[in-house]
């Protein structure tokens, strides 16, 4: 199955509106262009319309870091998904483990804002991925198929289709320690595998699985030569133009 490989970077809570908008300049004069992949930046909420400003008529994507389920209401702090597509959002990550860790995310709140983002056309990419302390108690499968589960709980197939799932090992966030290749394809296959169960008919070789934890230059490229890896969801390594051109410029080694 022929999968549009998806690099993604997030931005978190890094940047000025100045900062941001040269980024994404630095950006598209770099990528802005490129075919035969998807590339998308997250950058914090304050910053979205001077970065939808600046990758105008490129190729680069636009994605908020997060999104309430409700539409409108008494909900300090958060932002909705009329909102967002206001800002010229066409995606939104959710479930990413910083929210889990800091924020109370639950597999059950990530549910809430995987549906609401689906329902109002936003394309949510949903984040899964284990502790250092559960992989070592091997509960590596069971944690990842139970957010799985919990975020994909009640989804169509028509839904499932559209939502992007990336895989982050939390051991592997912002420490330098990536996943080797075939420890992501491991986790990689086990989450197409429950997507197969979740949905029908070929509705899971559809679902791009990114890997996020430590994507760097040196290491994108074996990590993409894996069957299940269709792409990356970069953080550091987001924020410096060429560092993340050169990860949207991989190349799968010849074997
Ligand atoms: C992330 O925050 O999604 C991430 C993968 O961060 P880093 O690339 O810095 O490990």
């Amino acid at each position: 199955m022929n999968r549009t490989p998806l690099l993604a970077g997030n931005w978190k809570m890094h940047g000025t509106r100045v900062d941001a908008s040269t980024l994404a300049r630095g950006l598209v004069a770099k990528v802005g262009a490129v075919t035969g992949r998807e590339v998308l930046v997250a950058p914090p909420f304050t910053a979205l319309d001077v970065v939808a400003d600046a990758i105008a008529g490129s190729r680069i994507l636009l994605a908020a870091q997060n999104v309430h389920w409700e539409s409108t209401g008494a909900f300090t702090g958060e932002l909705s998904v009329a909102m967002l597509k206001e800002a010229r959002c066409t995606h939104v990550i959710i479930g990413h483990s910083e929210r889990r860790q800091y924020f109370g995310e639950t597999d059950e709140t990530v549910r809430k804002r995987t549906a609401a983002a689906l329902a109002g056309g936003l394309t949510p990419i949903v984040c899964v991925g284990e502790t250092l302390e559960q992989r070592e108690a091997n509960k590596t499968v069971a944690v990842v198929t139970t957010q799985v589960n919990g975020a994909l709980a009640g989804l169509g197939d028509a839904s499932i289709e559209r939502l992007v799932v990336a895989y982050e090992p939390v051991w592997a966030i912002g420490t330098g320690r990536t996943a080797t290749p075939a420890q992501a394809q491991e986790v990689h296959a086990l989450i197409r595998d429950r997507l197969r169960a979740l949905a029908s008919g070929g509705v899971a070789e559809k679902v791009r699985i990114l890997y996020g934890g430590s994507v760097k230059p040196d290491n994108i490229d074996t990590l993409m030569a894996q069957p299940d890896i269709d792409g990356a969801l970069v953080g550091g390594a987001s924020l410096d133009v060429d560092g993340f051109a050169r990860i949207v410029n991989y190349e799968v080694p010849k074997q």
